[in-house]
């Protein structure tokens, strides 16, 4: 780990107790399979969520529903003073309004592979909260520092390794100022080794009090990094509770179950 990854995020507030997201009888079918039958969630400010479960257990479709990515069937969704009910009030306005509080980092990338590093991050930021060049190229810099790679602005995305590529993902998220971090598997294409660095950035996002929902199969870091764990399986939630009780010590058999495949 890099030095300058050790360096502080400028502090929000720490677990205030209050709640920044909820899911309210949440479901989502494509055509005739019901993949989510009914998710409730809570996370509060400062929390940090792990999701976890087998393939195939509905995790992607939460993440996805929950910022619009994939139009949800039915339910209520809440992030800050945003609350949506699916199929009443999702209107444009309204979605653009829930996303403005959500960064996503994937497990691909998906940075534009044409611009810059630099103006993979400023862009956006031009484009959705209207900043200026300067203000945006300020933010973006600082950012840079933070994940440890102010010297790769000027780079093409390519020249970066996927550990790199991904820190960045996560500067260009973060540069929008979002409530919420929602990483679907940030790691899983990754080396071990460059996977430590992209955790060890998310450690230091969950320090500062950023609230995240992490899908993840790096049980160490559900383990010592998340507040609380969700696990799922078949669309469900079959487990929930603190990381450090749930993990090494879960009630279910389709939870212990995975918990042997994955440790
Ligand atoms: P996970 O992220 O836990 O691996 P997913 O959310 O990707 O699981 O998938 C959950 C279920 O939804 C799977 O059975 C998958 O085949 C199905 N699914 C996901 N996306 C689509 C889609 N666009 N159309 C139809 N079925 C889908
Ligand atoms: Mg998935």
């Amino acid at each position: 780990m890099t030095k300058t990854l050790i360096k502080t995020w400028s502090s929000t507030v720490a677990s205030s107790g209050k709640t920044l997201v909820s899911l309210q009888r949440m479901s989502k079918r494509y055509g005739d399979h019901l993949v989510l039958p009914q998710i409730d969630l809570r996370v509060s400010e400062g929390e940090v969520l792990a999701i976890i479960g087998p393939s195939g257990s509905g995790k992607s479709t939460l993440l996805r529903c929950l910022n619009y990515i994939e139009q949800p069937s039915s339910g209520v969704i809440t992030v800050a003073d945003t609350q949506i009910e699916v199929g009443k009030d999702d209107n444009k306005r309204r979605v653009r309004e829930l996303r403005r509080n959500l960064g996503m980092v994937f497990q691909s990338f998906n940075l534009f592979p044409h611009m810059s590093v630099l103006r993979n991050i400023t862009l956006p930021q031009v484009r959705v909260l209207g900043r200026s060049e300067k203000e945006a190229e300020d933010v973006a810099r600082r950012l840079l520092e933070r994940v440890g790679l102010a010297d790769k602005a000027s780079q093409y995305p390519s020249r970066c390794s996927g550990g790199q590529q991904q820190r960045i993902a996560i500067a260009r998220a973060l540069a929008l100022g979002p409530k919420v971090m929602l990483f679907d598997e940030p790691t899983s294409a990754l080396d071990p080794e460059l996977g430590l660095e992209v955790l060890g950035v998310m450690r230091e996002l969950a320090d500062s009090g950023m609230t995240m929902i992490v899908v993840t199969h790096e049980m160490s870091f559900a383990k010592n990094v998340s507040d609380h764990v969700v696990v799922m399986a078949d669309g469900a939630i079959i487990e929930e509770g603190p990381s450090r009780e749930v993990i090494p010590n879960p009630q279910t058999e389709r939870a212990r179950r995975f918990l042997r495949a994955v440790n």
